[in-house]
């Protein structure tokens, strides 16, 4: 186990931002599927068919700009190699790898990621940064001497070029401290909707936070064999778990959670059915949405739930898209949203309180007014506001709820906002039949939604 000791006051030297990882984003976007671009279509080419041509861009969460550009076939850094010469080099051990390897490690604290806030340009909300530190700081963390290095706390994210990245969990220190430094550790769900959805370097940015934190938490949760009950001790630099007991050795691999989201539609009376989920915020409607159980298609997820918590009966389900989810509970830190249009069978709601508080259809024209960009921009710069209170070690706690107060001048109704697939199926719907993208048309006021 790392021996934290942590009295730490960290000389943090924060790395130039934008650093270079992010400031190349553009340049290898060439290839449609990774594009973190500002004009998104999901709407199909014809709304009358079912078959739809969907131009997928990149949701939140996806599009890491690490996972296009680690190199594989080099050898000096690999997952293995890397964590190798990073153990060297904390140890003050000699430089073991020919080729002289830089690292850069995103410290996290129980789920939270250290960032950092500058201030926006003109009248521009604050812009929040990832909080990545170098080696000198994760010896501070570590402790210069007699320190036990252990892959139980850090995970390889990826590389480029002579640079490393990593993921430490630092939740087991008592107190880490930055001095005079504006840092603090921040919820990913809080950066999310702090963030520009038009920003690509912010989007890559918690792409990058977002797999950071889901295979930190599922090595929280993975820690023993689920066959023999031996300890699972890292390897590949944490990408994987094996078991330790030599006559089992497991491998175990991160566990991928899907969610079928759907927006069931009325084809004939052109309406959406959005539920209320008690547990949300009282204004949000948004999809419905079910964990797929064993032995069940996705196709049949979106029948049952949809059966299940409304009564109404789903025939034909086409796929639209889909978006990791690292924010949902601890428990599932890698959950993937597959997105579906469900076209609805019948129509009478018989709404199951248990899991939600209501269920309605809706016209298109209500839709609309629902897709309110003007409130997702106050809570964008509410959140904002908070990271860069937090890293001023102003207003300690955080409240999800806090995201979401975004004044007086509210729309008895909103949806999800930008960084979520459920916006994005509801505004495809909502604008299919206009010559607008994603809910953006040439006299439109409302900004240009990134995906
Ligand atoms: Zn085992």
């Amino acid at each position: 186990m790392l021996n934290l000791n942590l009295k730490l006051k960290l000389k943090l030297i924060l790395l130039p931002s934008p650093f270079p990882l992010f400031s190349k984003v553009a340049t290898f976007n060439k290839t449609p599927l990774r594009i973190l671009s500002l004009t998104t279509d999901f709407s199909p080419r014809n709304s009358s068919t079912t078959t739809m041509s969907i131009n997928l861009r990149t949701h939140v969460f996806a599009g890491n700009p690490l996972h296009f550009k680690s190199h594989k076939n080099i050898d000096s850094l690999s997952p293995s190699s890397a964590f190798e010469a990073l153990t060297a080099r904390i140890l003050g051990n000699s430089q073991p790898s020919p080729t002289p390897l830089n690292f850069k490690v995103l410290p996290f604290r129980n789920g939270k990621a250290l960032a950092s806030s500058a201030a926006g340009s003109g009248d521009s909300p604050p812009i929040w940064n990832l909080g990545w530190i170098g080696l000198d700081d994760l010896r501070g963390i570590l402790g210069s001497s007699g320190a036990q290095l252990s892959a139980e706390s850090l995970v390889y994210l990826g590389s480029e070029d002579d640079v490393v990245y990593w993921a430490i969990d630092v939740s087991s220190s008592e107190a880490v401290e930055f001095g005079a430094r504006e840092l603090s550790f921040v919820e990913v769900r809080t950066l999310m909707v702090a963030s520009d959805w038009r920003d690509s370097q912010a989007m890559g940015n918690l792409a990058v936070a977002g797999h950071a934190k889901a295979l930190l938490e599922w090595h929280n949760t993975s820690r023993f064999c689920g066959h023999c009950g031996a300890k699972a001790v890292p390897m590949e630099a944490g990408r994987r778990k094996q078991c330790s007991n030599d006559s089992c050795k497991k491998r175990i691999y991160p566990r991928v959670d899907p969610v079928a989201i759907m927006l069931v539609i009325d084809r004939q009376n052109d309406r959406a059915l959005l539920a209320k989920r008690s547990k949300f915020v009282p204004r949000l409607w948004t999809c419905l949405s079910g964990f797929t159980e064993a032995g069940e298609s996705l196709e049949e997820a979106v029948r049952r739930e949809t059966w299940e918590e409304t009564g109404i009966e789903v025939g034909e389900v086409v796929y639209h898209s889909s978006q990791p989810w690292p924010v949902g509970p601890n428990s599932m830190p890698c959950q993937l949203m597959v997105g579906f249009f469900a076209y609805a069978k019948s129509f009478e709601i018989k709404v199951d309180r248990e899991e939600l508080e209501d269920a309605q259809w809706y016209s298109k024209e209500e839709v609309r007014k629902a897709l309110t960009f003007d409130e997702y921009k106050q809570a964008q710069r509410s959140a904002a506001a908070k990271v860069e209170q937090m890293c001023k070690g102003v207003g300690k706690n955080q409240s999800l709820a806090a995201d979401f107060n975004v004044g007086t001048q509210l729309n008895p109704m909103f949806v999800p906002g930008p960084f979520a697939i459920a916006h994005h199926l509801i505004s495809s719907w909502a604008f299919a039949d206009q010559n607008v993208v994603n809910g953006v048309g040439s006299n439109s006021k409302q900004p240009v939604s990134s995906i």
